[in-house]
């Protein structure tokens, strides 16, 4: 049998049909039709072949490991059609996979945070195939988190933006449900973080963003108030609208700005956890840490466990799916182009 796939083939350059042999799943393997497959603006960078780490360095993906031909795609939603001997999987079962793969073997992977492991990284549609193609096949039925009755299009792109802020908020704690969380970035994420937070029945969000038709989208999406980063007080009016001090900050956009930022409007105790990849650096006076009682940290996607918590929060009905917009499978390259030239409103996500 044989599959259809759009690869990269040479960066910078329109995606490749290329027609592959279709795997035959073996061991725990499962071979997926793909039902929805997530155009991520991380794509772009992929497509690219550099990351721009600020200050003039960039890193290429061929520094990373990631080889040509690519099968970009990290939010994959697909209908189990083979299962191998081992995958204790039925055939028809409607799944959304979790992509971010390790090694499999070491202790980090066998705990369930294969995105923090250290051996190897396989993360699905970055350094193995993914779901800009009709079939896929998944490394171990384990990655299959079934869906029910939920739209598999819509429930792709919980495997990375809604599983990155879901494990992010995860962070700070129970103290969401009280205190405002300050939510550094209003885009894409910044929204997936607003519903994620509402389904988390967190207390609520203050969007900070310098564009003032995302700070309006924000107060439309329900955020408690919205504030111009650039303003001169803004970490007063942060302050202030967080009730006397920020005890929790997530970052979405990672640059010395926003953490600066975040730092100013923190309240004793208070913590940051940092998403976003703008880059750049950070010059602190260490005392903070323990005369504020202060804490960063970073939060890279999100593990397994994770994926299945939210995938239950949606079954629920908690968590309300963010806008998408279809695309059939064979417009993946004027998708991700669409995308690059900001084209797009909500989510494109590719079907069958
Ligand atoms: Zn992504
Ligand atoms: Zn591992």
């Amino acid at each position: 049998m044989q599959h259809t796939c759009y690869c990269v083939t040479a960066h910078n350059q329109p995606l490749e049909r290329m027609d592959v042999t279709t795997p035959e799943p073996k061991g725990a393997e499962v071979l997926i039709r793909m039902t929805g497959a997530g155009v991520c603006h991380s794509d772009i960078h992929l497509w690219e072949g550099v990351y721009d780490l600020g200050a003039g360095n960039k890193m290429t993906l061929k520094d990373r490991g990631v080889t040509l031909p690519l099968t970009m795609g990290h939010e994959i939603s697909g209908e189990v059609v083979k299962a191998g001997p081992e995958a204790k999987i039925q055939t028809g079962t409607s799944c959304v996979v979790y992509p971010w793969l390790g090694c499999g073997e070491c202790p980090t992977c066998k705990s369930g945070d294969a995105n923090l492991c250290t051996v190897k990284t396989r993360s699905m549609g970055v350094f193995s195939a993914g779901g800009y193609a009709d079939y896929v096949l998944v490394t171990h039925e384990r990655y299959c988190v079934a869906l029910g009755k939920l739209d598999p299009a819509e429930a792709a792109p919980l495997a990375c933006s809604g599983v990155t802020t879901y494990s992010a908020l995860k962070k700070f704690g129970p103290k969401i449900k009280d205190e405002p969380v300050v939510i550094m970035g209003g885009g894409g994420l910044g929204h997936m973080a607003l519903t994620v937070l509402r389904a988390m029945q967190g207390k609520g969000a203050i969007v900070v963003d310098i564009d003032a038709g995302k700070r309006k989208a924000a107060l439309e999406a329900g955020a408690l108030a919205a504030i111009d980063g650039a303003a001169a007080d803004a970490s007063k009016q942060i302050m202030e609208a967080a009730g006397g001090g920020a005890s929790s900050v997530l970052d979405l956009v990672g640059s010395s700005a926003t953490i600066g930022l975040g730092i100013a409007s923190l309240k004793k105790g208070g913590e940051i956890v940092v998403v976003g990849l703008y880059g750049g650096e950070l010059k602190l006076p260490i005392v903070y840490f323990p005369l504020r009682g202060m804490g960063i940290r970073g939060s890279y996607v999100g593990n397994l466990p994770e994926l299945k918590e939210l995938v239950a929060l949606a079954q629920a009905g908690s968590l309300k799916p963010v806008k998408i917009t279809r695309r059939k499978l064979g417009e993946a390259s004027q998708s991700l182009s669409d995308l690059k030239a900001g084209k797009v409103v909500g989510r494109i996500v590719l079907v069958p």
